[in-house]
This record gives structure tokens, C-alpha cells and sequence, in this order.
């Protein structure tokens, strides 16, 4: 058989301990005997991060602007036992943070859905993908303890020295403030981040904030969206047959546990981040969870929404056997695959993406999986299989 062809490289990132080792056993066994796989790889393994002063990643976030779309393994954010363990020159920063800030996307998670591993509510048939905006808020604030009796103002500084204030709040005795931001550049990305990526995948998006409460802030959010909307995007939803929808943050959580699921559910950012845990968790997994970050431009990055698995490792390390779920890995490939074939008319490369997920679904639907699934399973008596096995099974059914 004839070996896929690809026309333009994928981004290829690679990453650190156990997921480091299933890239590599991911494209040994599941993608180099099938496609002429052509990459730019970035080696963003700690260790080669710190040798190149985290220049790998930003050149590794500069080639997706390139390309168009990578796909990236899972790697470690440096913490102080990080530092001792890889001897680290600094305490780099997170790489997603890094390449979230260049291509300054929104991130989708969607959770990956198979017979066998039911959801806990038991009226969600089709995933939820969470829409989750990645900048300020709460995440960039500026926090005060006040002591005592006195008064908090929110003070706006024009450039030419005109003052704005708002009270925040007369105390008579001590409490705490908060103060924090947003910029309709950054939301206006994330609105068509959102709407982009709903057409994309024909599915309906729902978003939802408190402006009944916040009449100025998350109203801010609400307007954007629906002027984006309806000078952009009205037309190509109702071509796609599918609808932009905005209620109530507390609306939209009661609707969410009625819904059959199948739409996208785009959050602010403390929203997003609290409800996504919400939402995979009761769809089964975190390592059945996929992610992807996509630009307002138009570029896509691919990866498991899990970390490196460092306690697997750690056994992998010691000669262990270990039973390390792949499928989020795999997807990530699938999705950055699908992806490259439909921006280069590869109608070949799209479709292996299909089967090489149908191969991964089928193998748990017959009873084949790793250990986590193997708790959680509705399937009787599951065939518990190590990380390789598991990867080999794929394989055979592919
Ligand atoms: P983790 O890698 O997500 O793993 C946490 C636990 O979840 C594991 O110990 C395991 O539970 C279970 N798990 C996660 N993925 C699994 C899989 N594919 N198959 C089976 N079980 C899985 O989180 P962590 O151990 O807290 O973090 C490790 C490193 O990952 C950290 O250095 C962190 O910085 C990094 N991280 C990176 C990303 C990213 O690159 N996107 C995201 C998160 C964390 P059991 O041990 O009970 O089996
Ligand atoms: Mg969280």
C-alpha cells in the first residue's frame, strides 16, 4: 500500500515523560507505516527547552503562525522541584501560557464520547465543548486587604490626566477589594474564536455571562458577541443550520444538565475553567479529553487536555509496567491530521484521521482499554491492557 502523502508540514511539538513516550509510540505504530509523515519538530522537552532559554517554544508558536496547525504532546510547567530535578537555569513559564499569548486564542475542550463509558447524566448523548476565553479577569487582578474604615475608588487616568471615579465601596470597618480588567480586543477574539470554530464544526454556541448583575462589564462581553455576530457571522449560521444563542450564566448551567449536549458553551474565563473540570469529569475522564486553541487568524493547536502522567513515569522509569491511556494523545493527532487535510484539499489524510479514531473507539467498544477506563466501564469483564498493548490493539483493529 501506498504511503499518505502530505503537502505542507504539521507543527510538531514534543513533550516530557509519559506522554513523551507515547508520541513516539503513537507514531511508530499508528501513523509512520500509513502516512509520509512530514513535520517541523520542536523538541519542547524540559531539557531542551532550558538548553535553548525557552527560544524552542517560541519558535515553535511562530512556525504554527507559519503553518497553520501543530499538534503538541503534553509538557511540564516548571515549578521549584522541577528546578532541582532538570537543573533548570530558570523556572521557565508554562509553554501553553507562551503559545497561548502569541497566537492569543481561545481554548476548546470537547470531550471524547464511546460506548461503554456513560456519562453521569444520562440525558447527555453527544459532547459539550467548552469555549474558554484565556485572558484577564480574575486571573489578572489586583487584590487589597483593607483594614479598616476608609473608602475604595476606582480611578480611570485618561492619557491626558483626566480623572474618572467610581466609589467602590465606603467601609466603617475592614474587608477586602478587588480590581480587575478586561480588553475588547481580547474579547473580540475570543468572539470569533468562538463563532469560527462553530461553523467549523456545525455545531450551535451558546454563551452566557451575569450582565443582568454587571450591567457594564459582562455587558461589555454580551454586546461584543452580538455585534460580531450579526455583522459577521448571522448569514453563514443560518446556511449551516445552526444558531447563536445568549442567556444568563444561571440559565444557561440549568439548560446545560437538561441538553442532550452537541453545541459549544463559551464561558469567560472563570467560568470556563470551573465548569470544563464540571463537564469532564462527568463525561468520564480527563484522558478522554481533547484541546484545542485556536487563533482568530485562523491558526489551530492540537493536544490532550491531560498533563505528562508524571506518577506513570515515574513507574515507567523503574521498569514498571504501566497502563497509560493514549486516546487524548491520539486524538490530538487526528484533529491536527483532519485539520491539515481540509486546508490542503487532502481528502486522503482527513479520512485516515477518521479511521484511525473509528480504530481507537472500536478497540474500547470491544471490551480493550486501558486501566482508568477499565474503573469506569459499563462494559463486564474489560481486558485491561499496559500502554503499548493497548497502542498495538489500535493497531490491529486500524
Ligand atoms: P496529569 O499528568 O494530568 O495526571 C494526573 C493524574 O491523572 C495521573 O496521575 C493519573 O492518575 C491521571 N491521568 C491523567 N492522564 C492520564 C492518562 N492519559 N491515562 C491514565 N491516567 C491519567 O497531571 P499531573 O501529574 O498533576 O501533572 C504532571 C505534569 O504535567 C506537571 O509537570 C504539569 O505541569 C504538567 N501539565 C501539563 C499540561 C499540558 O501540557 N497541557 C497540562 C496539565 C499538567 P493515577 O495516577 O491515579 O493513575
Ligand atoms: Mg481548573
Amino acid at each position: 500500500m501506498d504511503k499518505i502523502k502530505m503537502t505542507t508540514p504539521l507543527v510538531e511539538m514534543d513533550g516530557d515523560e509519559m506522554t513523551r513516550i507515547l508520541w513516539k509510540m503513537i507514531k511508530d505504530e499508528l501513523l509512520l507505516p500509513y502516512i509520509d509523515l512530514k513535520t517541523e519538530y520542536y523538541d519542547l522537552g524540559l531539557e531542551h527547552r532550558n538548553e535553548t532559554n525557552d527560544q524552542v517554544t517560541i519558535d515553535s508558536a511562530n512556525a504554527t503562525k507559519k503553518y497553520g496547525v501543530a499538534v503538541k504532546c503534553a509538557t511540564i510547567t516548571p515549578n521549584a522541584a522541577r528546578m532541582t530535578e532538570y537543573n533548570l537555569k530558570e523556572m521557565w513559564k508554562s509553554p501553553n501560557g507562551t503559545i497561548r499569548a502569541m497566537l492569543d486564542g481561545t481554548v476548546f475542550r470537547a470531550p471524547i464520547v464511546v460506548k461503554g463509558i456513560e456519562p453521569c447524566v444520562k440525558n447527555w448523548k453527544k459532547p459539550i465543548t467548552i469555549a474558554r476565553h484565556a485572558y484577564g479577569d480574575v486571573y489578572k487582578n489586583t487584590e487589597m486587604i483593607v483594614p479598616g474604615p476608609g473608602k475604595v475608588e476606582l480611578v480611570y487616568t485618561a492619557e491626558d490626566g483626566t480623572e474618572t471615579r467610581e466609589l467602590v465601596h465606603n467601609y466603617k470597618s475592614a474587608g477586602v477589594a478587588q480590581g480587575m480588567h478586561n480588553l475588547d480586543d481580547s474579547i473580540e477574539s475570543f468572539a470569533r474564536s468562538c463563532f469560527n470554530y462553530a461553523l467549523d464544526t456545525k455545531q450551535s454556541l451558546w454563551f452566557a455571562t451575569k450582565d443582568t448583575i454587571s450591567k457594564k462589564y459582562d455587558h461589555t462581553f454580551k454586546d461584543i458577541f452580538q455585534e460580531i455576530f450579526d455583522k459577521e457571522y448571522k448569514e453563514a449560521f443560518d446556511k449551516a443550520g445552526i444558531e447563536y444563542f445568549y442567556t444568563l450564566i444561571d440559565d444557561a448551567v440549568a439548560r446545560v444538565m437538561k441538553a442532550e449536549g452537541g453545541f459549544i458553551w463559551a464561558c469567560k474565563n472563570y467560568d470556563g475553567d470551573v465548569m470544563s473540570d464540571m463537564v469532564s469529569s462527568a463525561f468520564g475522564s480527563l484522558a478522554m479529553m481533547t484541546s484545542v486553541l485556536v487563533s482568530p487568524q485562523g491558526y489551530y493547536e492540537y493536544e490532550a487536555a491531560h498533563g505528562t502522567v508524571q506518577r506513570h513515569y515515574y513507574k515507567h522509569l523503574k521498569g514498571e509496567e504501566t497502563s497509560t491511556n493514549s486516546v487524548a494523545t491520539i486524538f490530538a493527532w487526528t484533529g491536527a491530521l483532519r485539520k491539515r487535510g481540509e486546508l490542503d484539499g487532502n481528502k486522503e489524510l482527513m479520512e485516515f484521521a477518521d479511521r484511525l479514531e473509528k480504530a481507537t473507539l472500536d478497540t474500547i467498544e470491544s471490551g480493550k482499554m486501558t486501566k482508568d477506563l477499565a474503573l469506569i466501564t459499563t462494559i463486564e469483564n474489560p481486558t485491561v491492557l499496559n500502554s503499548e498493548e493497548f497502542i498495538k490493539e489500535i493497531a490491529k483493529s486500524l
